[in-house]
């Protein structure tokens, strides 16, 4: 049944009883759509396709054999190697797998075995996927975001986004709809404002930078993740998916900055005797690397609207009571 009060995000839920022999069946299930989605990670960028043809290795152009791509548990056999040519395979084959199978449990052991459920499944399966692609090609593939923007407006009818709309406008307007199909309404509003919100404040920010360092700072790439992230999430949440990556990519920034620093001011130190030259170099050096590197906002963009998924709420119910 819809109900336009059920919270839609899990914070707040009663946390529900798992069955282990579910939780071990989704966990299962998370862990084959890993690793559909290492094949995602891999190829969309390529503009290849994710269905044919069959997974093969990089270098030797070897099939891979069924036995050999069973999720984490070949990988670990073969100690990620290929079996033929015995090139490496990254341990994010690994890494995705698992990751993704804790999310799907995470989502069933809040959410039990509901729409919700398998809404926050698809966003989180999403997010993971940009978030690894981003981070190893700096592309955000139209392929996962814009279906991705679709899905989060769908299950706003299906799943209550319950957000500003939902909350202050039925005081305000009558729909003159029945109470469900004004509700369902009023969900998607919140949806589309969200994406509204997500994708022209990073298309602002992106302008702003563009004017300030002379450089692309945020693609449209981001724009296109930021309005997904706002379908699902609603208005407040993508505020707060904003400020969080805002406030870690910056930590990032600096502690890269720092460290570059002191390792390059070290590195001169041993040429020369002056320590106070050495760290003047250093800081040119570091410099340099922060002009010419280029952050992927969107591994922190994802991973801020995962932390959001989870804990968005009760941080925002927290931070409310120191000012209202
Ligand atoms: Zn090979």
């Amino acid at each position: 049944m819809y109900c336009a009060r059920a919270r839609s995000h899990f914070c707040g839920m009663p946390k529900n009883t798992v069955d282990p022999s579910y939780a071990f069946a989704i966990f299962l299930l998370g862990l084959s759509f890993g690793s559909f989605l290492n094949v995602c990670i891999y190829r969309l960028p390529l503009d290849l396709s994710v269905v044919k043809p069959r997974s093969a290795c990089p270098r030797c152009k070897k099939f891979i054999a069924f036995y050999d791509n069973l999720p984490v548990v070949s990988w670990l056999i073969l100690r990620g190697r290929c079996r033929n040519c015995k090139t490496k395979i990254s341990a994010r084959y690994l890494f995705v797998e698992l990751l993704t199978a804790a999310l799907f449990l995470g989502c069933y052991a809040y959410g039990g075995l509901t729409l919700t459920t398998l809404k926050y499944c698809v966003f989180g399966f999403l997010l993971l996927g940009l978030i690894f692609t981003d981070a190893e090609t700096k592309l955000l593939p139209d392929k996962l975001t814009l279906p991705g923007l679709a899905m989060g407006l769908l299950f706003s009818l299906l799943v209550p986004v319950h957000d500003v709309a939902s909350q202050f406008l039925p005081g305000i307007v009558n729909l003159p709809f029945s109470a469900d199909l004004a509700a369902r309404l009023l969900s998607l509003l919140d949806s589309l404002l969200g994406a509204v919100l997500g994708a022209s404040f990073i298309y602002g920010a992106g302008a702003v930078y563009l004017r300030w360092r002379g450089a692309e700072g945020m693609g449209f790439g981001d724009v296109k993740l930021m309005a997904m992230v706002g379908a699902f999430l609603g208005m407040k949440l993508t505020i707060f998916t904003i400020f969080a990556a805002s406030l870690a990519g910056s930590l990032f920034g600096l502690t890269t900055v720092l460290a570059v620093w002191i390792k390059r001011t070290n590195r001169f130190r041993r040429r020369m005797e002056n320590l106070q030259a050495a760290r003047r170099r250093g800081w040119q050096s570091a410099q340099m690397v922060y002009r010419n590197y280029q952050m992927p906002f969107g591994v922190f963009l994802g991973s801020m609207a995962l932390l959001a998924l989870f804990v968005g709420n009760q941080f925002l119910r927290w931070y409310g009571r120191f000012w209202w």
